[in-house]
């Protein structure tokens, strides 16, 4: 009986927690943007503070500057796109993680990039910034709140202690942990070309050559032809239809690109560590 309680709980949250995303898609939300931001901002705490105290978050200015100079550019325009994300706290640090080829960006605009990704893709300017594009996109989408909601429709634990608990505090740490869990579960099909089309715009706008996302997820792919394919591809499940998605896209983003004048920028908390 309780167990036929519980799945008719289940159901009427579902049904309850659909939402549309930019495109006019179904998504599937349990938890609100805003929670996904607080539970976001507790998880990447947590995540960075571990970094820190290993000694794994990279202090190098060269390294810290590039990714400055391209995410500042990305975040000027995410906050045209979306001027709410104006007030999220936009964080990336950068992880010495040589084996991990990997970036993401969670709700509220906290983001990471791994050593990894760097070393083994090699990344050209124009390219990186098809993949922070790519990532801040998947936040203005409210793609993690999605994630973080499959996070816990998957995982029993977590949701009978963060839907039901009547204890904040708990509460809070079940989210973050549903958080970080969505960092590392592989995106859909529709989540990613949702991301795939946001990031090209957001990246052309700033001024950065749309067939970088042609290069770079041939080298992505390339290098995942290997034994040990990247993260970031089990995060980002590709296919040559992506390829040729993105392809058809790049003349439609080149006005963008080709437009004159300076690009703006949004500041960016670059290498601040716990924020
Ligand atoms: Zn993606």
């Amino acid at each position: 009986m309780l167990r036929r309680f519980s799945v008719a709980f289940l159901v009427a949250v579902l049904i309850a927690g659909c939402a549309t995303s930019p495109t006019g898609r179904t998504q599937l939300m349990l938890v609100s943007e805003s929670q996904a931001i607080a539970a976001s901002r507790q998880a990447y705490l947590q995540e960075m503070d571990k970094y820190k105290r290993e000694g794994k978050l990279v202090t190098d200015p060269a390294v810290l500057n590039r990714v400055r100079m391209i995410t500042e550019r990305l975040v000027a325009q995410a906050v045209q796109m979306r001027p709410d994300s104006r007030n999220w706290q936009w964080t990336v640090e950068v992880i010495d993680d040589p084996k991990n080829v990997n970036a993401w960006c969670m709700a509220g605009g906290r983001m990471a990039i791994y050593t990894g990704l760097l070393m083994k893709i090699d990344p050209t300017d124009d390219e990186l910034a098809q993949v922070m594009g790519h990532e801040i996109a998947h936040a203005l989408a409210n793609h993690t709140a999605e994630r973080m909601s499959t996070a816990m429709a998957t995982q029993v634990g977590v949701i009978a202690a963060g839907v039901l608990s009547d204890k904040p505090a708990q509460t809070m740490a079940m989210a973050a942990v549903a958080a970080q869990l969505a960092v590392n579960l592989p995106n859909s099909r529709s989540q990613e070309s949702e991301a795939d089309r946001i990031g090209i715009e957001l990246a052309a706008r700033a001024g950065f050559n749309p067939h970088a996302a042609v290069t770079l997820w041939q080298k992505m792919a390339a290098y995942g032809g290997g034994k040990n394919p990247p993260q970031f591809l089990s995060t980002h499940p590709s296919d040559a239809a992506r390829q040729q998605a993105l392809a058809a896209l790049v003349n439609k983003m080149m006005p963008y690109y080709q437009a004159p004048g300076p690009r703006p920028t949004f500041p960016v908390r670059v290498g601040a560590a716990a924020v």
